[in-house]
């Protein structure tokens, strides 16, 4: 009875080092890239949009992320990756924001800069150069180069932002506007939205890499699998508890 029990407790053992070592592989060819818009203190935070994170969350995440030893990439170092040039450490992880949102500047990376974090903020080129105060202008992005060297800034399309349904001229131009006020050669599609034809022109402007994104898109980890061009994002909502926080940077899908 004994000798049945300590074969049972065996075989248990090896199927839970099986399956952990089966995680950490297929986790080898992953990465998380988390995608933020807004970030306000909660006292303020009263719209009620979850893609608001409260900076108090925001702050709890990056904590869970130094504690837990990960290491926030830079878009170089993703793609240098991505194109198996160079090897990832174990944890990593690519934290971004869209739209370019003042409060970014104003309540996240100083955050960002506490815990000596790297992150990207895809702006776009229209709301930049439009000095509406919701949005960091050409100004204020100038100041984040200075203050931020950990804040990268790339491209969210110049004028594409509710205006996807163009050409490929039009993509081209677009663009190639956007790369002469922000020299960058990464790209995020506004609110995931791609075609060929997108794609395509995204190439022939001389972008090397772009990221989908969007709540009807498929939210997953990117994999070394995934086409440049096509880089899936994981959204992280105002509503997203830490334990499920955890869990998606942990599972290997
Ligand atoms: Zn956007």
């Amino acid at each position: 009875m004994k000798k049945k029990l300590l074969i049972l407790l065996c075989i248990l053992l090896l199927l839970f080092v099986g399956v952990i070592s089966f995680i950490l592989i297929k986790d080898s060819h992953k990465i998380a890239i988390l995608g933020y818009h807004s970030v306000m203190p909660k006292e303020i935070n009263t719209s009620g949009d979850m893609l608001v994170v409260d900076r108090e969350k925001f702050e709890d995440e990056l904590k869970l992320l130094k504690k837990l030893g990960y290491k926030t990439m830079t878009l170089d170092e993703y793609y240098c990756w991505k194109n198996k040039e160079c090897k990832k450490k174990q944890k990593s992880v690519l934290i971004t924001f869209d739209d370019g949102y003042q409060n970014n500047y104003e309540y996240a990376y100083d955050l960002l800069k506490k815990y000596n974090m790297n992150a990207v903020v895809f702006c776009v080129g229209a709301y930049a150069t439009a000095n509406d105060e919701i949005h960091m202008n050409m100004e204020t992005l100038d100041k984040v180069r200075s203050e931020y060297p950990n804040i990268e800034i790339a491209s969210h399309s110049y004028d594409m932002h509710y205006h996807s349904d163009k050409t490929y001229e039009e993509v081209i131009e677009d663009a190639n506007k956007m790369k002469e006020i922000i020299q960058t050669e990464y790209y995020a599609y506004p609110f995931g939205d791609y075609t060929d034809e997108y794609i395509k022109a995204l190439k022939d402007s001389g972008y090397k890499m772009a990221f989908t994104f969007g709540p009807k898109k498929e939210h997953r980890k990117s994999d070394l699998k995934d086409d440049n061009y096509l880089v899936p994002r994981l959204n992280i909502s105002n509503d997203m508890p830490l334990w499920k926080f955890i869990l998606r940077l942990l599972l290997p899908m």
